[in-house]
C-alpha cells in the first residue's frame, strides 16, 4: 500500500473507488483480504482525516454515480467520523481524562514485558503480530482488523485500551483524536456502558478468508467499566467575523481551496505545523512525515492560485501581530495547544459540521436519522 502525499492523487483515488469498487462495498466491506487486496474499501481516511479531501466531496461523488438508497451504507460509514468527532466535540472532557489516564498508565507499564512484545509483534497470536508489522510498514488497518486488534489488546493480552489508542496515533495516517479515541472506548465497553466488542477466531478467520491460523483468544471477557459518566456541554459553533484577517489552516483542513471559505478574502494564510515537541502523544516519523508533506502540497496548490501564504510551526502563531481567524481544529493536540497557551482565538466552523454536531447528543443510532436532512445542506 501506498499513500500519496497529494490532492491530485486522493482524487483520483476517490474517482477509482467509485467507478469500480463502490457497488460491492455493502456487500464486501468486511473483508481483510490483505494489504495488496484493498479495493473492497476506499482507503480514503488518510485524506480525509487531514481535510484533503472531505466528506462532503465525497458524498456528493458517490451520489452522482448511485442513488442514495444504493450507497446508504457507504454514506454512513463517511458520516461516522463526522459524528465521532460532533460526540466529542460535546463532551471535550472525555479526551482530556483519556491524555491524563495515558499518562499515568505510559509510565506504569514502560517496561511491561506484555506490552512491549505487543508493540513489537512478538506476542503467541499470529494475526495480531501481523497486523503490528502492518501497522508500522502500511500506516493503515482495515476497519475490521482494527477492531479484532483493539479487542485482542484489551481482553486477550489484558493491556490497558488507552495505551492501545496511543500506539494506534502514533502509526496510522489517518490518526483521528475522536475517530480513534472513541474507536477504542467502544471496542472496550466504556463509550456504549456494558457493550463490548470481542474479536472471535471464527469471524477472524471468515473475514480474512482464511489467512491465519493458532487463534486463540480469551472470548468470554466481561467489559471493561468506567464510572465516569460525560454529560453534554453546550457550544457555540456560529462563525465570527471573516473580513481583512490572516486565516489559520491546521493540519484537518489542508485543502482551504474546497473548504467553505474558498470564496472569502484573508490578508494572508498561514499553514500551522505541529511536530512531536507540542504533543502529548508523540508522532512515528512516518506519520510527521506524512503530515509534512501534506501540508507542503497545501502550500504549493494555494500559491499557485497567487495565495499569499506560509507555513509556520505552532509555536509561531503567538507572533502573528494582525488578526487571525482559524478553521476550527476540533478537540485535539492543535486546539490543547491552543488553550494551553492561552492563544484565544476566533474559528471557522464547517457547514457541514455546524450542520451535524447538533445530532451527536445521542448514539449514532439516532444520528442515522437526520442523515438525510445533513446531505439536503449540501447544495
Ligand atoms: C479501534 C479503532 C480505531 C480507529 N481509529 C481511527 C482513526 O484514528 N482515524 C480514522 O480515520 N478512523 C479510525 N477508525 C475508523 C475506521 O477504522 C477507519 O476510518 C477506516 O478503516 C478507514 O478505512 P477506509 O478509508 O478504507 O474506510 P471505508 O470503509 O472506505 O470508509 C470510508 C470513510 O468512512 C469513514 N469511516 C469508515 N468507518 C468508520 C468508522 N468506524 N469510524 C469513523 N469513520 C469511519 C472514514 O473516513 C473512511 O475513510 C478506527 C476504528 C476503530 C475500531
Amino acid at each position: 500500500m501506498k499513500f500519496e502525499y497529494s490532492r491530485v492523487k486522493a482524487v483520483e483515488m476517490l474517482d477509482d473507488f467509485i467507478q469500480k469498487n463502490l457497488h460491492e462495498y455493502s456487500k464486501l466491506r468486511n473483508f481483510d483480504f490483505g494489504p495488496e487486496k484493498r479495493s473492497n474499501v476506499s482507503c480514503l481516511s488518510p485524506y480525509i482525516t487531514h481535510g484533503i479531501i472531505s466528506e462532503q466531496e465525497v458524498i456528493q461523488k458517490s451520489l452522482s454515480k448511485y442513488s442514495f438508497s444504493k450507497n446508504e451504507k457507504f454514506i454512513q460509514e463517511v458520516l461516522w467520523r463526522t459524528y465521532w468527532k460532533g460526540w466529542l466535540e460535546l463532551r471535550p472532557n472525555v479526551w482530556e481524562d483519556y491524555l491524563i489516564e495515558l499518562n499515568n498508565i505510559r509510565e506504569e507499564f514502560k517496561h511491561n514485558q506484555n506490552y512491549t512484545n505487543a508493540i513489537n509483534g512478538k506476542t503467541n497470536i499470529e494475526c495480531f503480530n501481523h497486523w503490528v508489522i502492518e501497522l508500522k510498514e502500511n500506516n493503515y488497518l482495515h476497519n475490521h482488523t482494527r477492531m479484532w486488534f483493539a479487542s485482542i489488546w484489551i481482553f486477550t493480552l489484558e493491556l490497558p485500551w488507552q495505551l492501545g489508542a496511543e500506539f494506534f496515533m502514533q502509526h496510522l495516517y489517518d490518526g483521528d483524536t475522536a475517530s480513534n479515541t472513541l474507536g477504542w472506548r467502544w471496542v472496550a465497553g466504556v463509550q456504549t456502558q456494558g457493550k463490548h466488542y470481542l474479536a472471535s477466531e471464527w469471524n477472524i478467520k471468515k473475514f480474512t478468508n482464511n489467512r491465519f491460523n493458532n487463534i486463540k483468544l480469551n472470548e468470554n471477557a466481561p467489559p471493561k467499566v468506567s464510572k465516569k459518566n460525560y454529560s453534554i456541554i453546550k457550544q457555540d459553533f456560529s462563525n465570527k467575523n471573516i473580513d481583512d484577517r490572516n486565516l489559520l489552516i491546521f493540519e484537518n483542513n489542508l485543502s482551504f481551496e474546497t473548504t467553505d471559505f474558498q470564496s472569502n478574502v484573508f490578508k494572508k494564510i498561514y499553514i500551522i505545523s505541529n511536530k512531536n515537541e507540542n504533543r502529548s502523544i508523540k508522532l512515528s516519523e512516518k506519520v510527521i512525515k506524512f503530515k509534512s508533506l501534506l501540508i507542503d502540497d497545501q502550500k504549493k496548490r494555494l500559491q499557485d492560485k497567487s495565495i499569499d501564504c506560509d507555513i509556520l510551526d505552532i509555536s509561531e502563531i503567538k507572533n502573528i501581530n494582525e488578526s487571525v481567524i482559524a478553521l476550527y481544529p476540533t478537540v485535539g493536540e492543535n486546539l490543547d495547544y491552543l488553550i494551553k497557551n492561552n492563544l484565544k482565538l476566533d474559528f471557522l466552523y464547517r457547514k457541514i459540521d455546524q450542520c451535524s454536531w447538533q445530532y451527536c447528543n445521542k448514539g449514532f443510532f439516532n444520528f442515522k436519522n437526520y442523515i438525510p436532512k445533513i446531505i439536503s445542506t449540501f447544495n
